[in-house]
């Protein structure tokens, strides 16, 4: 029986697998029923499992064989805040809340692939299974690496995927150095002094100051950063006032800065720093900058050289040379899977989830998960394992 054979038969289990999570969607860190699901599946391929570390995380340890190499698949499992406008049958249950980013895809081609390398151990070496809750802006992988994960499942290396509803059904995308870029958020407070409107000279007006910054901000990127360098820095809320007649006493500023290296990220900080220290001085205006005072930052997505080369390996062995872009343009969105390529080396790459009129963009109220792909996505986990551990002598 041939490897796709068999993973084409686990095909409309994990349709189903999919379709039941689409349906039950639980957003960061209260992914309990989620986990449970997964877990007692696991449980039943005859897998060791351990629950609880980020909370809801799941992690489960497949070895054979006698070498001590270990390699670790990622998927997540949370859903998003959104409100699900389609009305097919496996439709959210959960009121304003939705698999608007193909997790439960991701939960079930990992659960495939372990049920499969479970019925056919024929590689060498240990396979751990991580499910990790919270990847949408709050840092569950961070939160399992800081439980434990690698101290008590040390992986050689890991690997992630992601579909994509830009690259065409079952084709792959991946390559080398940083792949999605990092993501801050900032706040900035500017008090001044209240004062009515007809006397702006007796008070201090912190929104003439807030303006002032707004402008001097966007100097950040477009006078700072080399132009082959990408990065973007956003205001994306302004808060002051609440009448017509009334200069306030304070604005919050708040934003976002994304880009593709440590010292691209560590310039932005420090020019927004420089910038609202001496603009508000100047205005004699208080301000306070603080980063990341909710959401987690992320840092930035970065595949290593040796590891993007086996995934690589692994893609073209189940798409074909044709089916796998070996350059695609780095995204600007971001990925906690970073937190764990801080860790260990390891790749990410792109899944194609079809780029059809029907196919909805990530995040999308009317996005689905393209079940085409389960059993590929499956095989690609079971080319890696094959390929890093390598057969059974
Ligand atoms: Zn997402
Ligand atoms: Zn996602």
């Amino acid at each position: 029986m041939t490897l796709s054979h068999t993973l084409e038969q686990l095909h409309s289990e994990m349709r189903q697998w999919r379709q039941h999570l689409h349906q039950f969607p639980e957003t960061a860190f209260e992914e309990t029923q989620t986990a449970a699901f997964i877990a007692e599946k696991l449980k039943n391929f005859g897998l060791e499992v351990h629950q609880g570390l980020g909370k809801t995380g799941v992690v489960a340890t497949l070895s054979a064989g006698d070498s001590d190499k270990k390699i670790a698949l990622r998927a997540d499992m949370d859903a998003l805040f959104i409100q699900e406008k389609n009305t097919f049958a496996h439709k959210s249950c959960h009121d304003g809340k939705m698999h608007a980013c193909g997790h439960d895809g991701h939960s079930a081609m990992l659960l495939g692939a372990a049920k499969y390398l479970s019925e056919n151990k024929n590689f060498n070496g240990t396979v751990y299974f991580i499910f990790q809750p919270a990847e949408e802006g709050r840092a569950g992988a961070q939160q399992m690496i800081t439980d434990g994960l690698f101290e008590q499942f040390p992986a050689d290396c890991v690997f992630g995927m992601h579909n994509f509803p830009d690259i065409p059904t079952g084709h792959f995308a991946v390559k080398t150095g940083a792949i999605m870029a990092s993501f801050d958020c900032f706040e900035i407070t500017l008090t001044g002094l209240a004062t009515h409107a007809a006397m702006p000279h007796l008070g201090n007006d912190a929104i003439l100051a807030a303006a002032q910054l707004i402008t001097a901000i966007q100097s950040i990127v477009s006078r700072n950063i080399n132009p082959a360098d990408a990065a973007v820095v956003s205001i994306t809320q302004i808060h002051a006032g609440n009448t017509w007649n009334a200069i306030p006493e304070s604005v919050v500023l708040r934003g976002t800065f994304r880009c593709f290296s440590q010292q691209v990220k560590t310039l932005i900080a420090d020019k927004l720093s420089h910038l609202v220290q001496h603009i508000c001085t100047g205005f004699e205006i208080d301000a306070t900058l603080a980063f990341n005072p909710e959401n987690a930052g992320y840092p930035v997505t970065f595949n290593t050289e040796g590891e993007t080369a086996i995934a690589l390996e692994a893609a073209i062995a189940v798409a074909g040379k044709e089916g796998v872009n070996t350059n695609p343009t780095p995204s600007m969105g971001s990925e906690d899977f970073a937190f764990m390529l801080q860790e260990k080396p390891g790749c990410y790459l792109w899944i194609g989830n079809g780029s059809s009129e029907n196919s909805c963009l990530l995040h999308n109220p009317h996005y689905d998960f393209n079940d085409d792909i389960l059993s590929i996505g499956a095989e690609y986990w079971v080319k890696l394992v094959d390929i890093f551990l390598g057969s059974k002598t």
